[in-house]
């Protein structure tokens, strides 16, 4: 069969189950078969399927309409312009989480504006349930004079994020801890603490794309009934280990912003961000550092 032909079919397939893009997933899936990029595919049209390539893009088509993301199918996912790898251990990096990553830079960049006249400090920034290692990994690359930390309770998680800090020659910039949220790490520890935690309510779970519901680890989305359950336990060892004036960035929802307003009652600064569809994606807040404005300093004795 012709590669225009096994694509043509392959759309009308995926279009007949209501996968959605069905054209985008037909052409990523031909060229993980043939390993090639989309150029190729419009370039050599005629170029014949052999047996096996024929044979390797049917079952990932038929992995696709059984409702698999394609990213667990080719291993890929890119995010913060970084190629990742991904399994179905760990959460698929989603775009949105891309402003979490903008919401830690621009803080820390005030931070640094409003300390200039302090000696450098190094920044200590910890990813909470890291999965991919998507969060830990651009803060890593973007911020080079910071101490990364990067924490899952998942083994085959941390393995595969280890994975991709190699891949990206970032393994020496991140250090790696087994552990259930903050447990086990001392007060004052962090400048920064950052998350994309489990946020989908168990109630919201009918809203929940079958690919999502279905392939995802569950761990990863679901935080129990409400939505609020992992954050509810996040945000108190955060405020042990957080210095105070350290900032928690958490990724959230639109149900979830409420509740996780009312969880940080008593921290300062709250701030909302929106994602592109306007949707609140990221909350963020100050530790109370009490008559010390300066929070690294030593000012206050
Ligand atoms: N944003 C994910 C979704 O669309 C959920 C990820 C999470 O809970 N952190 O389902």
């Amino acid at each position: 069969m012709q590669l225009k032909q096994a694509l043509t079919e392959a759309v009308a397939r995926l279009t007949a189950n209501n996968v959605p893009s069905p054209r985008m997933n037909a052409e990523l899936l031909l060229m993980f078969t043939l390993d090639c990029d989309r150029a190729y595919l419009y370039a050599h049209p005629e170029r014949d399927l052999t047996a096996d390539e024929t044979s390797r893009y049917q079952s990932a088509l038929a992995e696709r309409l059984r409702g698999v993301p394609a990213q667990y199918i080719t291993g890929h996912q890119e995010f913060w312009g970084m190629d990742l790898i991904v399994t179905p251990a760990v959460l698929i990096p989603r775009p949105e989480t891309e402003h979490v990553i903008e919401t830690v830079l621009e803080l820390a960049d005030e931070e640094k504006r409003a300390e200039q006249e302090c000696p450098p400090n190094i920044l200590r920034i910890v990813d909470v349930g890291t999965g991919s290692g998507c969060i830990a990994l651009a803060l890593a690359g973007e911020l080079p004079q910071a101490e990364i930390h990067a924490i899952d309770v998942s083994t085959k998680a941390l393995e595969l994020a280890r994975v991709n800090a190699v891949r990206h020659q970032l393994e020496g910039r991140i250090r790696f801890h087994e552990a259930d949220l903050l447990t086990g790490f001392e007060e004052n520890s962090f400048d920064f603490i950052v998350s994309n935690p489990p946020y989908v309510g168990e109630s919201e779970e009918d809203e929940v794309q079958l690919e999502v519901r279905k392939f995802e680890p569950r761990s990863a989305v679901f935080a129990g009934p409400t939505g609020l359950e992992i954050i509810a336990r996040l945000i108190p060892q955060a405020s042990t280990a957080l210095r105070p004036g350290g900032w928690l960035v958490m990724e959230i929802s639109g149900t979830i912003v409420e509740g996780a307003k009312q969880l940080l009652k008593g921290w300062e600064e709250l701030r909302i961000i929106d994602d592109l569809q306007e949707i609140p994606r990221v909350i963020a807040a100050r530790k109370i550092s009490p008559g010390m404005p300066s929070y690294r300093g030593t000012a206050a004795g």
